[in-house]
């Protein structure tokens, strides 16, 4: 089934309902990616056929322009792509969630740089991660140091990124880099898109407690970057990231909801045919579910609002606080009710490892202490102390 660019219909329903068409017909072939990969290398390999499928059949092409690959319609046609995958017991695959981040801000801040870039991207042979965080710059990611300098046609880029997602096998990375004076906080900042086969770029997968390398540290020594990678002008990272983080704590938050409800959908079929069901299974999956239903609730509105072109604020907090609990709720109850899988099962690999994942909840994309301060610094505006 595929589809030219100029024939699509952009109406939700009716891309919902082909889409559910085109996953049932094929349900039988797509049974190759409702497994569990024992490492991550091997699930980002695998999913990159799932987004080459999407990519082809013509689906996954909704909700970005034509000027990348796309066919047109915005943010909601992707988040019904990722409920629709979820519904049918599939991963949302990995390189979709970088890429709702990183992807707005190209199309944004660097649309020729987008239309040269991201159609690899769509298709499943490439995908990026965000080199955002350091050592020394987390929560305070307007310390950072690693240091970017103009000479001629490139940058030459210096320092350390650490806890990036995906980047032990990213193509690209998209960095914040220092090229104001030390003390230039965010004013200092620019944004580089750097390949990671540049001479000069380490690469140090990090491994989970689960012991799969979700995370990666990157070290740059001296590495040359074509100026046309600048995303923004030069001293506008900080506002590339702060737009960027509009999807990270949205669009991300959607497609972890998509997933919990596919694991609690699972979970709740594993009991209704056991024998052994916990006398609370049925509250404690019930109170999963409306944590989940809370943040989409939530959620849906501002994507409803980025997709109508709207700016995001600080609001969005709630959005990635609300994640956080649910995520982590939602994997406690999958230990608690399913226990002796958890522990001893064979093919359980993906309830332990996505457990430790959701751990990290209330840390990556900026953490609930600190999603907590901006509320209430700059949407209640309460009294410091
Ligand atoms: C699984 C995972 C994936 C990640 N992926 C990426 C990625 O792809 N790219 C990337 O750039 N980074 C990534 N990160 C890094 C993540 O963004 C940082 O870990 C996070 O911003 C916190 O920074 P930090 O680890 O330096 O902790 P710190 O900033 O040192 O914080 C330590 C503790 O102090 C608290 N704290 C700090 N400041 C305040 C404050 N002002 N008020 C109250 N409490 C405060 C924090 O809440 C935390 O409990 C990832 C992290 C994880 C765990």
């Amino acid at each position: 089934m595929s589809i030219e660019v100029g024939e699509h219909n952009l109406d939700l329903a009716e891309y919902r309902q082909g889409l559910r068409r085109m996953l049932a017909d094929r349900n039988d072939t797509l049974d190759r990616w409702r497994r569990h990969y024992a490492t991550v290398e091997e699930t980002v390999a695998e999913h990159a056929q799932l987004v080459r499928l999407l990519h082809d059949s013509g689906w996954s092409r909704y909700g970005w322009p034509e000027s990348v690959g796309g066919v047109g319609g915005d943010e909601r046609h992707r988040a019904m792509l990722y409920d629709e995958l979820a519904a049918a017991g599939l991963p949302i695959p990995e390189q979709y969630l970088p890429l709702e981040t990183l992807g707005p801000a190209m199309l944004h801040f660097a649309p020729e740089a987008a239309a040269e870039l991201l159609p690899a991207y769509l298709r499943g042979d490439e995908w990026w991660g965000q080199g955002f965080s350091e050592p020394e710059a987390g929560s305070d990611l307007a310390s950072l140091r690693c240091r970017a300098v103009r000479e001629g046609d490139e940058y030459v880029v210096t320092g350390q990124k650490i806890w990036t997602s995906h980047g032990a096998t990213a193509r690209r990375l998209m960095c914040l880099v220092r090229t104001g004076t030390p003390d230039s906080r965010h004013r200092g900042l620019s944004m580089l898109l750097i390949d990671t086969d540049t001479p000069g770029v380490l690469v140090r997968p990090l491994a989970l407690a689960s012991g799969r390398n979700e995370l990666a540290e990157v070290f740059f020594d001296g590495v040359k970057v074509p100026a046309g990678r600048l995303i923004g002008g030069e001293g506008q990272g900080w506002a590339v990231a702060m737009y960027l983080l509009q999807w990270e704590r949205s669009m991300f938050a959607w497609q972890c909801s998509a997933t919990i409800l596919r694991v609690l959908r699972t979970l709740r079929d594993d009991l209704a045919g056991s024998s052994a069901m916990p006398a609370d299974a049925a509250a404690r999956l019930a109170r999963s579910y409306i944590d989940v239903v809370k943040l989409r609730a939530r959620t849906v509105q501002t994507i409803t609002r980025l997709a109508a072109g709207e700016a995001v604020g600080p609001e969005v907090s709630v959005d990635k606080i609300l994640l956080a609990g649910a995520d982590q709720g939602a994997f406690d109850t999958v230990r608690d009710l399913s226990e002796s899988y958890f522990t001893l099962g064979q093919g359980m690999g993906s309830q332990r490892s996505d457990w430790w994942y959701s751990r990290s909840a209330t840390i990556l994309g900026g953490s609930a202490e600190v999603q907590r301060g901006i509320l209430a610094d700059r949407v209640l505006n309460l009294p410091k102390d």
